[in-house]
């Protein structure tokens, strides 16, 4: 008998264009597991986007997109299944029976209300939606994602760390409290999971901060963008003689420091290693800089937007395969809420059979 394949999921929410810190933080990760023997679930987190969706947006539209780009990057629709948080309704019923073992005070810590809660507190008339039930529930959703499909492995970007940690922790509580194998415990995310800055210098480019470089971007955008990078002509030494770019990225100053990361993921490394030398010889060379990484950006997002723009991937095409996969999908999330639903007592639905 052959062993059990891994389970890989991961979601991304469809609340505006692809970024580079999604691809180079989780999509890149996904389409190289694509080729491991293993499970793959990719989800669109559309529950997810309504935490931070203040009006009437169509969402629904926004995931057709999202999962078009998602193709256009690489992901193979033969090789993953991909559906969308929504057809798996089960996962809101999950949800809802982890938030009875789960203490607000462990919500309370998580990073992602915590910011938003500051961010409040400075501003209270701040865009978006306030401080939700649904946002400090964040952490219990995504574990519900993470737990119902069984998961082993959650290639997610440094942002989410904490989140799959949280997800850990749930399972582990529920497991002792009502049987210790119920819900499968998924592995920590690696260590080493990146978390690329924003545009603006901000320690983190997000889809919702207005502050990213996107895979769908042209020409004249990327330059534009590039050319909006605050930098200064002082730059900071570097104090060593590494080129690495984890150790010498954090001594520039932050729009500086986003130019490089991205000129070490996208450049090759001779030229990399050249505008290191630039750096430290001191001198102005950052409008060189951002023309050079513009195209070098460019160049990376082309086949990105052909494939985008392929007649081939229509709506119904897309919605299609939506429907077949969250078809796929949900025997094992059924397993996975009915265990939860007997382990607790409840019992199993009648309805479900
Ligand atoms: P939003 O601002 O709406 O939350 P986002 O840009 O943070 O959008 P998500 O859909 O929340 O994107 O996250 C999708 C995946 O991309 C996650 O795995 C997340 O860890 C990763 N990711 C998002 N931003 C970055 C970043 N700046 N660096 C690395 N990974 C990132
Ligand atoms: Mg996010």
């Amino acid at each position: 008998m052959s062993a059990k394949q891994e389970v890989i999921l991961s979601g991304i929410r469809p609340t505006g264009r692809l970024h580079y810190g999604n691809y180079f933080g989780a999509v890149q990760h996904f389409l190289r597991l694509q080729d491991a023997p293993a499970t793959c679930y990719y989800f669109i987190a559309d529950y997810h986007a309504l935490t931070t969706i203040a009006g009437r947006r169509d969402i629904r539209a926004q995931t057709i997109d999202m999962l078009r780009t998602y193709i256009a990057c690489g992901l193979d629709p033969a090789r993953s299944i991909v559906y969308r948080q929504s057809d798996l309704p089960c996962t809101a019923e999950l949800a809802l029976l982890l938030g009875m073992i789960t203490n607000i005070g462990h919500l309370e810590r998580g990073t992602t209300y915590k910011d938003k809660f500051i961010k409040l507190k400075e501003d209270p008339k701040s865009e978006g939606n306030p401080l939700s039930y649904g946002l400090l529930g964040y952490p219990v959703l995504m574990a519900a994602d993470i737990l119902i499909v069984k998961a082993d492995l959650v290639p997610v970007g440094d942002d989410q760390r904490q989140h799959v940690e949280m997800a850990c922790d749930i399972a582990e509580k529920f497991n002792s409290r009502f049987g210790a194998e119920v819900l499968h415990i998924p592995r920590a995310v690696d260590r080493s999971a990146l978390r690329l800055p924003g545009l603006d210098g901000s320690q983190k480019m997000g889809k919702s901060d207005n502050n990213t470089l996107d895979l769908l971007d042209d020409a004249a955008t990327v330059l534009k963008k590039m050319k909006g990078v605050p930098t200064t002509t002082d730059p900071a030494p570097l104090d060593t003689d590494s080129t690495d770019p984890d150790v010498v990225i954090p001594k520039m100053p932050a729009g500086v420091g986003v130019l490089y990361r991205l000129l070490s993921l996208v450049a090759p490394q001779e030229v990399y290693l050249d505008y290191i030398r630039q750096y430290r010889d001191g001198g102005k060379f950052y409008g060189t800089l951002k023309k050079s990484l513009a195209e070098y950006c460019t160049a990376f997002n082309a086949p990105i937007i052909e494939k985008f723009n392929d007649p081939q991937y229509s709506d119904d095409f897309i919605e299609d395969f939506l429907r077949e996969n969250a078809k796929r999908v949900t025997p094992v999330a059924l397993d996975t809420v009915e265990s939860c639903r007997e382990a607790m007592g409840i019992g199993r639905s009648l309805y479900r059979g």
